[in-house]
């Protein structure tokens, strides 16, 4: 039999797989994930955001797999200038879809695959929250420019305020050693 990919074009704040609606095989969707997306999340360290989200569905009898790939770029905070800092994104997201109860015994991964449990009566599967979560947790700890790359007006006025380190490192702390 040949496979078949279905592509679903769909509205781009939504990220929901129709579970009961997928035909046996490939089904493809794809959606956009902007500012809009983050800002509906509380607390979101993510200030703006341009990511393409492909998943490719696979039913096969019970078994429902999901390959995602999210590719693009994010803005958040930088730690040291608190300017804007603009970090690529390229992260893949495999999940098992499973019906019933957790079991907490379970291993919740299989192979590569994180398993997702949903209800028998869920007819969708809300893969908005899966998204922001894998996003998160691919950024790094340290957030910073690369050195030299800060913005020295936003850096002058913090290292004014702390006699640190990076004060000591900043052009003006360079002058005052001339000035000795
Ligand atoms: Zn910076």
């Amino acid at each position: 039999m040949r496979a078949q990919i279905y592509l679903w074009v769909v509205m781009s704040e939504s990220f929901i797989i129709p579970l009961n609606g997928l035909a046996t095989g490939k089904n493809e969707f794809s959606w956009m994930v902007g500012k809009e997306f983050f800002e509906s999340f509380e607390n979101s360290e993510i200030i703006d955001a341009e990511l393409d989200v492909t998943a490719v569905v696979e039913k096969s009898g019970r078994y429902v797999g999901v390959d995602c790939d999210v590719v693009g770029k994010v803005v958040v905070e930088c730690d040291r200038c608190l300017e804007e800092l603009e970090m690529p994104v390229d992260v893949e997201i495999m999940l098992s879809v499973k019906y019933g109860e957790e079991e907490s015994s379970e291993d919740p991964h299989e192979g590569e695959r994180e398993v997702i449990f949903v209800p028998e009566t869920d007819a969708e599967l809300d893969m908005s929250q899966i998204v922001y979560d894998y996003v998160c947790l691919a950024l790094p700890m340290q957030r910073v420019h690369p050195d030299g790359e800060c913005n020295p007006d936003a850096m002058r006025h913090l290292s004014g305020e702390t006699e640190d380190g990076m004060a000591e490192n900043s052009p003006f702390a360079a002058l005052k050693d001339l000035m000795k």
